[in-house]
């Protein structure tokens, strides 16, 4: 927003829209590929004409998030077996060193 409010005009309506409209879609490498990237469009809400495009930052967060989910699970699940295996070494020890009477 400039000084004097918005400014910015659509590139094919010449209005100047007070918002953008966004979109989700797919961006495929061509029309018969089943996967493409999750994108979203942002569209003058006067006329709809597309003005910009981008890779969808809150898919990109979600995969990422799924992926590092899939890394750690079997990092957290061998930390809990560790645990469990160091209390009873733990309390074998303590049995042993227990003074005897
Ligand atoms: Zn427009």
């Amino acid at each position: 927003m400039g000084m004097l409010g918005p400014i910015s005009k659509c590139p094919h309506c010449q209005k100047i829209p007070s918002f953008l409209l966004f979109e989700t879609t797919l961006a495929k490498d061509s029309p018969l590929s089943r996967n493409g990237w999750k994108t979203i469009t942002f569209a003058c809400p006067d006329c709809h004409a597309i003005v910009s495009t981008q890779i969808d930052p809150v898919a990109i967060r979600s995969e990422i998030l799924e992926h590092v989910e899939k890394v750690i699970a079997p990092l957290v699940q061998e930390q809990s077996a560790l645990r469990s295996q160091i209390a009873t070494l733990q309390e074998t020890l303590e049995r042993i060193l227990r003074p005897q009477r």
